[in-house]
């Protein structure tokens, strides 16, 4: 099997390929690089390439001849969208819409999308959140895994595509042979910021809110360990070829963790006491947002195989420490 990876080079991109390559699936990855890397790939085949730039699309699929398409490429900075809406709808939305046209126009009809919990909004009550929940974004990031999720189920309607959008809730942790990993620019995730904060990047980590209604008053979420995650990618290619399409699906635990909880897991794996401080809430955090799985159970068959928050951070804390070599 042939897939065109578009943003393969970023974090979860990475980690899919490289749990794609020990199945035997050829990728080529489409990647402008504005986020990812090259070294990322860990040798497999890069086309450097926009999706604005509809030619450049049309030639990697042309090219390649891809049976399938795994399309992670957007950009997913919550705030950024929130100052810069037309960039997202630009990015995510339009040149989506970009990707489906050049699919359907070389017959290439299988997608699998990389869509978000941020769909969710925040949820009415504190229980793990099911896709059939109403999906209300309060945020333009949200707006745009939301749209691009209908347009899919509209030209599947159409019969023109079939999809799996794969509901993301808080990927963390890295490749166990530490070989790939997360790295950003800007790193805005908690866990990436803790450990960051711990080999001394940062001076301090601030905690975004104390009094939220939850048992210690910090956010609770749904951390699941990037290669869970790349293997639900697999089994969405898979479940395509045997009849399970035009699905979201949730991909988390169904359990969570509190800020709290997770900085005293980065202390005690770091074994460094960082600064702490408590801030004022970050705008748009739910207090709770924990994926209820068992639809991705049921119907592809995922079974987590890394529900554990000190394998998670263990892991990032590994890949991290090899980062500093790099000068990150
Ligand atoms: N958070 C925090 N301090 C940080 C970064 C994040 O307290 O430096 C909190 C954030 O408010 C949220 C949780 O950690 O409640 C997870 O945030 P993250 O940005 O990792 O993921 P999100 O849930 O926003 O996708």
């Amino acid at each position: 099997m042939k897939v065109l990876v578009t943003g393969g080079a970023g974090y979860i991109g990475s980690h899919t390929i490289k749990s794609l390559k020990n199945e035997g699936i050829d990728t080529l990855t489409f990647d402008n690089l504005s986020t990812g890397h090259k070294w990322a790939l860990l040798g497999e085949k890069l086309f450097v390439g926009d999706l604005a730039d509809i030619e450049a699309i049309n030639k990697a699929i042309v090219y390649f001849k891809p049976d399938a398409v795994i399309h992670f490429a957007a950009s997913i900075q919550v705030g950024e969208s929130v100052v810069n809406p037309l960039l997202y709808y630009s990015n995510n939305v339009k040149n989506t819409i970009n990707l489906l046209n050049a699919m359907i126009k070389n017959n290439v009809n299988k997608i699998v999308f990389s869509s978000s919990a941020a769909v969710y909004g925040i949820p009415k009550d504190n229980n793990p959140v099911k896709e059939t929940c109403q999906t209300l974004p309060i945020n333009p990031y949200g707006q745009t895994k939301l749209m691009i999720e209908k347009i899919l189920s509209d030209m599947a309607f159409a019969n023109q595509i079939e999809y799996i959008a794969l509901r993301y809730f808080n990927a963390a942790g890295a490749d166990k042979d530490a070989q790939i990993g997360q790295a950003y620019k800007f790193a805005t995730h908690l866990i990436t910021r803790a450990l960051k904060t711990a080999k001394g990047k940062f001076e301090k980590l601030e905690i975004y809110g104390t009094d939220y209604p939850t048992p210690d008053g910090t956010c609770i979420r749904d951390y699941i360990h990037v290669d869970d995650l790349a293997f639900a990618h697999l089994l969405s290619l898979k479940a395509l070829f045997n009849n399970t399409k035009n699905e979201a699906f949730n991909v988390g635990y169904s359990n969570g963790y509190s800020v709290k909880e997770v900085i005293n897991k980065v202390k005690e794996v770091t074994k460094i006491d960082f600064k702490v401080v408590e801030a004022k809430r970050r705008q748009g955090d739910p207090a709770y947002l924990v994926a209820s799985n068992d639809k991705i159970k049921e119907l592809l068959k995922w079974e987590p195989k890394y529900n554990n928050l000190e394998y998670i951070i263990q892991t990032a804390w590994e890949w991290e420490k090899k980062l500093s070599y790099y000068g990150a």
